[in-house]
């Protein structure tokens, strides 16, 4: 095991029996430790902070995890405005955020033109933050526009690499072939693109995941989020058991050896199936929270998975709440923009 991590940590690839046995292993505190390593030679102790503004619960779509999924008539849905969203930015501001992700459904409500308006907005109000959108499948021209409007960041989970598992993720009219071309279309117009997957989704195979890691080396993203898949209890996987802790972590800390530079999250999901899931996240690689600045009235109709938390806080609350975890995993919540140290280029040796 010792080998496969120095490979790594030397920046040289593995093949994929090498990446399946440390995605497994139980023999982590030499795994963790060098990832940890590596996130301090290029962060530090810097954590950076994303205030996530939920913006809709409507969705189009109906991937078969998600508890927003279209046909899922149990939940109230509900959108904010305009002003709701500059409001939460405004509290989020003057609370130290410096990024505000802008996450919601594929909710046709809002036309591109309304997406553009909220982006101009905000950067007009907050010159020195970034917008990050995480609003699912769009055109290039789509994408282009809110790029022009200001838009610095977008999250696309690629959910899974592989052709099958993503049919048997999702319903006939999506594909993973759009989705990869969402992805090289959000790096063509110049945005710092994050990707990633869910861990422990149904049917998922530990050669999914390899081909998850095979198509990050690919898209070499900027971000990289993932985090265990939880049911919700109206989807068609409500019976289905949830990712693993361990392989997330372990799975956090090949990222951190593969992709150096990248901004990885400790994700409310993780938060979910641990209590002190980011804390563990933190000290196996990750360097970035995602606190919540939705309106709290609105936090539990977001509802992804079953008994997510921190739904109940205001925003001032979470952020202390965040900070003090931080802290207590050894290292640093900061007020900065928090932009990728270096473009990836130069992530591991596939040669
Ligand atoms: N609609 C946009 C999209 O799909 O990219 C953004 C919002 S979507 C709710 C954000 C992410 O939530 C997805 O990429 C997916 O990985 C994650 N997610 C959805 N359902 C989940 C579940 N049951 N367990 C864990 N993560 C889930
Ligand atoms: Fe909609 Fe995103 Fe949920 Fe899929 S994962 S149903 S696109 S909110």
């Amino acid at each position: 095991m010792k080998e496969l991590i120095e490979t790594l940590y030397k920046n040289k690839d593995l093949d994929g029996g090498g990446l399946k046995l440390l995605i497994d292993t139980e023999d982590t505190d030499l795994l963790y430790e060098k990832a940890v390593e590596v996130r301090r030679k290029y962060y530090k102790t810097a954590v950076y902070t994303r205030g996530l503004i939920e913006f809709t619960s409507y969705c189009k779509n109906n991937c078969l995890y998600c508890g927003l999924r279209a046909d899922n008539k149990n939940l109230k849905r509900y959108r904010l405005t305009k002003e709701d969203i500059l409001s939460c930015c405004g509290t989020g501001y003057e609370i130290g955020f410096r990024t505000f992700v802008l996450q919601g459904g594929e909710d046709m409500a809002y036309s591109d033109k309304d997406i553009c308006s909220v982006v101009s907005e905000i950067k007009s109000r907050f010159p020195d933050c970034a917008v990050t959108l995480s609003i699912g499948e769009r055109s290039f021209e789509a994408y282009k526009a809110y790029r022009e409007a200001g838009a610095d960041r977008y999250l696309l989970r690629h959910e899974t690499a592989d052709e099958a598992h993503y049919k048997r993720l999702h319903p006939e009219n999506m594909s993973l072939e759009n989705r990869k071309r969402c992805l090289f279309d959000l790096k063509k117009l110049g945005y710092q693109v994050g990707s990633g997957f869910m861990v422990g989704s149904p049917y998922q195979t530990i050669d999914n995941l390899v081909s998850d890691l095979r198509f990050l080396q690919e898209l070499r993203p900027d971000m990289i989020g993932i985090g265990p898949f939880l049911p919700h209890s109206d989807t068609p996987f409500a019976d289905r058991e949830k990712g693993s802790l361990k392989r997330c972590l372990n799975l956090i800390a090949i990222l951190r050896l593969m992709f150096p530079y990248a901004l990885i999250p400790a994700t409310t999901a993780l938060g979910t199936i641990h209590p002190l899931g980011r804390e563990m996240g933190l000290k196996a690689g990750a360097n970035v929270v995602m606190p919540n600045l939705s309106p709290t009235g609105v936090r539990k109709l977001y509802s992804l998975y079953d008994n997510k938390i921190c739904t109940g806080e205001e925003a001032a609350e979470c952020r202390d709440c965040l900070a003090g975890r931080v802290r207590s995993a050894g290292f640093e919540l900061v007020t900065d923009i928090g932009n990728v140290k270096k473009s990836p280029l130069a992530d591991i040796d596939t040669a």
